[in-house]
């Protein structure tokens, strides 16, 4: 059994964890979006593959016999070349998407289609400061915006536009209610816009917009490709994987 876990999120650091626990020869592929990316233990390989035929290509040269899909639910890109490459290579592909996140009574969420509309909906809003947990290549979408003051949490500073009234702030996960409440406080944040990235690392922003009666604008995630089942939990894929 020889796996290629691509990874880049929480669930994909403890597959690889349990795998490499269990003797499994995997390696696990990051983009290499983020200077100091959170290293899985076991093999790691960095950067893209050329698209789905380099990943098929891969697959054989490397003689891959299970390939992983643990990727972040908005990496579309990466999903549908590995449903392509698998395919190709006729190898079994194990899709792991963690569940989106579920409104509770207390939240004021409005659901946005994709990261334009919910610019859209900021523009629409009244003036303030708004959070923006999107990710720094989300930003550009904002860059027009000179109503609101947009502070933008991101773990590498942004490289493209930035809208005119923008506070960086460079921080990763895991964050805390204490925290959230803290930096929603501090710049006296109205607004939060966030992507329905679903788990528990990064869900103490809902829960302190909850606390503090904000609104919320939730993205909603691309959808998978056709025909593909997704297992929810690092148990399934695991079962999948070795059943
Ligand atoms: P994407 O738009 O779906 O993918 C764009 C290209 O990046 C892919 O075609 C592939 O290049 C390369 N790529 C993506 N993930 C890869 C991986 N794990 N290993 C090797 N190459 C990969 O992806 P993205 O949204 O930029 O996400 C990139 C990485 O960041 C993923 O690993 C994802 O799990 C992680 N991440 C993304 C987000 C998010 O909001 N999108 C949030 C947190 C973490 P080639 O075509 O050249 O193979």
């Amino acid at each position: 059994m020889r796996v290629l876990l691509l990874g880049g999120t929480g669930e994909a650091r403890a597959l690889a964890a349990v795998l490499v626990a269990r003797g499994v020869d995997v390696t696990s592929s990051l983009a290499g979006r983020v200077t100091n990316p959170a290293l899985p233990v076991g093999a790691v390989r960095i950067g893209g593959f050329g698209g789905p035929a380099g990943l098929a290509a891969y697959l054989r040269a490397e003689g891959v016999t299970h390939l992983v899909d643990a990727t972040h639910p908005f990496a579309a890109g990466i999903t549908a070349n590995a449903v392509t490459a698998a395919s190709g290579a006729a190898v079994p592909l194990t899709l792991l998407r963690r569940p989106g996140w579920t409104g509770r009574d207390g939240d004021d969420w409005t659901r946005a289609p994709s990261v334009a509309a919910a610019a859209e909906l900021v523009a629409a809003s009244p003036p303030g400061a708004v959070l923006l947990t999107t990710g720094r290549r989300d930003l550009a979408a904002f860059a027009d915006d000179d109503l609101h003051h947009y502070v933008a949490r991101m773990v590498d500073p942004p490289t493209g536009p930035t809208p005119p009234r923008f506070t960086p702030v460079l921080d990763r996960g895991p964050y805390d209610l204490r925290g959230e409440l803290a930096l929603m406080r501090g710049h006296g944040v109205g607004l939060l816009v966030t992507k329905d990235s679903g788990g528990a690392l990064t869900v103490a922003k809902l829960d302190a917009a909850r606390a503090l009666g904000l609104p919320v604008i939730v993205v909603d995630r691309p959808p998978l490709p056709a025909g593909v089942v997704a297992c929810a939990t690092v148990d399934e894929a695991l079962a999948q994987l070795l059943g």
